[in-house]
């Protein structure tokens, strides 16, 4: 395990507070989920490829996106956060929307799953 304070508030985790495996605290994790639960096409408006999307590619590229960052633990999270969203492009092979991160990428399906 991590630290024993909450990575976003730096308050000290008491026993019952913490998200196991994620050192945040219980108060922080609602905000950060509710700024997710938010987060629309509008957000990634400066992310190359957006644009070149069809509507609902876009819908499923917000649809996604969303659910990966709620499974990911917060200090993974805030290395994917729309500010550091690289690139998007539809993949007419796969038939995927992938999207583009500094050193990692990922195909986003139809199913919205993600690999
Ligand atoms: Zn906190």
């Amino acid at each position: 395990m991590g630290s024993s304070n909450c990575s976003v508030c730096g308050d000290g985790l008491i026993s019952g507070s913490m998200i196991e495996e994620k050192d945040i605290c219980m108060d922080c994790l609602l905000k950060e989920q509710k700024a997710i639960s938010k987060l629309g096409i509008g957000d990634l408006s400066h992310v190359p490829g957006v644009f070149t999307l069809t509507n609902s590619q876009r819908r499923l590229l917000i649809s996604v996106y969303k659910r990966h960052l709620l499974t990911m633990g917060t200090v993974q999270r805030h290395r994917f956060m729309p500010e550091h969203l690289k690139k998007v492009e539809w993949d007419p092979k796969d038939e995927t929307v992938n999207v583009y991160f500094s050193n990692i990428w990922w195909h986003y399906t139809n199913d919205h799953e993600w690999y």
